[in-house]
C-alpha cells in the first residue's frame, strides 16, 4: 500500500497546502503567508549586524541601501516583533522602528559589547578563522589569543538578551512565533538559550556562508563539533545549496557516528545534553528582481550612473565606453586576483580589446581590522596597476576600481549599461550580485560570467559559468560569450529573469518560517508530521 502523504492538514489554509509559498511574489504576499501561519504572533530576529545606521539629528537613523536585512526589516515592521543585534552605531539601546501608518513597526534592542571582546569575536573568530574555513581559505586563518572565549562570550551574551526578552516585565517580554538567527557569527546562541532551561519558541537559524566538506584522514580543527554541536540546539538550520546542507550533514556523521541519524527531513542527534532533533533545510537566498529591474531605468539613478561612467572615462556610447562589472567587497572569498588574470589573458588573446573593453570593479572595502584583508587589497592594488601599465592605451585604462560602496539605485543602471558581469569568487554561500545583473537585464543582452563556486552558480540553470582557478579557459568563455548572437543572450537573460521572479527574496523567508511557525500556528497544525 502506498505511504501515506507526508502532510498532514490539522487546521491550516487550503491555499497554503498544496505548494505553500510558489506564489510569494512580493512583500504583500509574504505578509498574508505570516499572518495565516502565525496571526498576532510577532517574529524576533537575531543578527549580529544592524539593521539600521545610527544618524543622531532630527532623522535619527537610516537604512542601509538593500539586501536581505532590508526584506526581513521591511517584513518585522508589517507583522510586529522585535529585532536584537550587536550595536555598530551610536545613540540609545533601544530604538522604535516605526513601520507604514498602521503597521506595528518593530523593537531594535542594540547589544553593546566592550570593544576588545567584539574585535576577539567579529575579527578574531568570526573572520580570522569561521569566514576563512568555511571558504576552504585555511591559509589564511589567523586566530588571535582568546577570539574562541571571545566568540563563545559574545554568543552568550546574546542569547541572555534573547533572553531578557523573552520574560515578561519591566523590559516588556514578547511571545514571538518563532526566533529566527542569522550566521556564523552566531552559531552558539540557540545552546546558549536552551542551557537557560525553559519552553522555548522554534528556534530556526540560517547559515548564509558556504560548508565545507571534512577533509578525510585530517583531524576536524578543535573547535568545529562546538560549533556544530551549537547549531544542533536549533529546530531548524537552513543552508544556501543542497551541497552545502549535505556537507554540514557528512561533517555531523563525521563527528558523532552511529549517535546521528537522518531521515531525509529530521536530524536526529544523541548530544551529551539528550537527543537533538531538527530540520537541516535548503532555502537558496534571492533578490527582488522587480525592484532592480525598475532601478534599472529609473532615471534618478540612471544620470548619476551616466555621470559616473563619464568621470571614469566610460562614457557609454563612446568607442572607449565598452566595460565589464563587478561588484564585490574587498574580500579575497571574491577572487580579485584570479579576475584580474581573466582581464590579463583576455587581453593577451586579443589585443584588440585593449583602448575598447574595460573591467570596471566596485570594490568597498571590508574588515580592515583582519590582517588578511588589509594584505589582499594591497595585492589586489599592485597587481591592477602591473595590468594598468601593461595594456593602458593614451588616458583609458583596462582596470577601474572605486573602493566605496555605491547605492543600488545607481548600480542597477551600472549594470545595465554594462557588456558583462564578471563574478570570479572562489567560493559564495550564494553571491546576490549576479541574481541582481540578471534582474536588471530585463530585455538586455549583456551576459553574466558566473563562478561555477557560487551558490547561484548551483542553484540556477542556463547560466555562463567559469572557473576562476582557471583563468586562461574562462577567458575564452568569456571571449565567445561576448561574441555570441545577441537573441541567444537576450533569451538567456529572460529565462533567467523568469526564474528569479519565481524563487525570489520573498519567497525565501517564507520557506524558512513555514516549518518552525507551522509549529506554532493558530491551530497548532502539524504541517509534515510523518505518520509514525
Ligand atoms: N552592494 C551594494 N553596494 C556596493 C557593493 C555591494 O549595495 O557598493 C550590495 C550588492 O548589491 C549585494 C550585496 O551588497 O546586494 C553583496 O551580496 P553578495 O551576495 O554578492 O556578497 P556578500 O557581500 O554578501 O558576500
Amino acid at each position: 500500500m502506498a505511504a501515506p502523504p507526508s502532510v498532514l492538514h490539522t487546521g491550516l489554509p487550503e491555499s497554503l497546502l498544496s505548494d505553500p509559498v510558489a506564489a510569494i511574489r512580493g512583500p504583500g504576499d509574504l505578509v498574508r503567508f505570516y499572518r495565516e501561519l502565525a496571526g498576532s504572533a510577532p517574529l524576533l530576529v537575531v543578527t549580529n549586524r544592524e539593521p539600521v545606521v545610527w544618524k543622531g539629528g532630527a532623522e535619527r537613523f537610516a537604512l542601509p541601501p538593500g539586501g536581505v536585512s532590508q526584506t526581513i526589516h521591511r517584513l518585522l515592521c508589517q507583522v510586529g516583533g522585535r529585532w536584537i543585534a550587536l550595536r555598530d552605531s551610536g545613540g540609545p539601546d533601544l530604538l522604535r522602528i516605526p513601520g507604514e501608518p498602521g503597521a506595528p513597526g518593530y523593537r531594535l534592542d542594540r547589544l553593546e559589547v566592550p570593544s576588545a571582546l567584539m574585535e576577539g569575536h567579529y575579527a578574531g573568530f568570526s573572520n580570522g578563522v569561521l569566514w576563512p574555513f568555511f571558504h576552504d581559505e585555511e591559509g589564511r586563518i589567523g586566530e588571535p589569543p582568546n577570539a574562541l572565549a571571545a566568540y563563545r562570550e559574545v554568543n552568550r551574551r546574546v542569547a541572555g538578551k534573547v533572553m531578557d526578552s523573552l520574560r515578561e516585565g519591566a523590559s516588556g517580554g514578547i511571545r514571538p512565533g518563532m526566533i529566527w538567527v542569522h550566521d556564523y557569527q552566531l552559531a552558539l546562541v540557540g545552546q546558549e538559550m536552551r542551557r537557560s532551561g525553559g519552553a522555548l519558541p522554534p528556534l530556526a537559524f540560517f547559515w548564509h556562508i558556504p560548508w565545507s566538506a571534512p577533509v578525510g584522514g585530517a583531524p576536524p580543527p578543535r573547535w568545529l563539533f562546538e560549533v556544530v554541536t551549537g547549531l544542533l540546539s536549533y529546530d531548524q538550520v537552513g543552508f544556501q545549496t543542497e551541497l552545502y546542507r549535505d556537507r554540514f550533514l557528512e561533517t555531523v556523521f563525521s563527528l558523532y557516528g552511529s549517535r546521528a541519524s537522518w531521515d531525509g527531513e529530521t536530524l536526529s542527534v544523541a548530544t551529551a545534553s539528550g537527543v537533538r532533533r531538527l530540520h537541516p533545510g535548503v532555502f537558496p537566498i534571492s533578490v527582488d528582481p522587480d525592484h532592480f529591474r525598475m532601478m534599472s531605468r529609473d532615471p534618478a539613478g540612471m544620470l548619476p550612473a551616466l555621470s559616473l561612467l563619464s568621470d571614469c572615462g566610460l562614457a557609454p556610447g563612446t568607442p572607449s565606453g565598452g566595460y565589464l562589472i563587478s561588484v564585490d567587497r574587498m574580500d579575497y572569498s571574491k577572487g580579485f586576483l584570479e579576475r584580474l588574470s581573466l582581464m590579463e589573458a583576455l587581453y593577451e588573446n586579443d589585443p584588440s580589446l585593449a583602448g575598447r573593453l574595460a573591467l570596471l570593479q566596485i570594490a568597498p572595502p571590508t574588515r580592515l581590522s583582519v590582517e588578511a584583508y588589509r594584505r589582499y587589497a594591497e595585492e589586489v592594488e599592485r597587481r591592477s596597476e602591473a595590468l594598468n601599465r601593461r595594456f593602458a592605451r593614451g588616458a583609458w585604462r583596462p582596470v577601474v576600481t572605486l573602493s566605496r560602496s555605491l547605492d543600488p539605485s545607481l548600480l542597477a543602471p551600472l549594470y545595465r549599461l554594462s557588456r558583462g558581469c564578471l563574478v570570479t569568487a572562489t567560493r559564495d554561500g550564494m553571491n546576490l550580485v549576479a541574481k541582481e545583473f540578471l534582474a536588471s537585464q530585463d530585455g538586455g543582452s549583456a551576459p553574466l560570467f558566473l563562478s561555477r563556486h557560487t551558490g547561484t552558480a548551483m542553484t540556477m540553470e542556463g547560466l555562463s559559468l567559469i572557473d576562476p582557478a582557471d583563468p586562461a579557459l574562462s577567458a575564452r568563455i568569456v571571449a565567445q560569450g561576448l561574441s555570441m548572437d545577441g537573441r541567444i543572450r537576450e533569451r538567456k537573460n529572460r529565462q533567467a529573469l523568469a526564474d528569479l521572479r519565481e524563487h525570489n527574496v520573498y519567497r525565501w523567508m517564507a520557506e524558512n518560517l513555514l516549518r518552525p511557525l507551522s509549529r506554532t500556528s493558530k491551530e497548532g497544525a502539524l504541517l509534515f508530521a510523518r505518520p509514525s
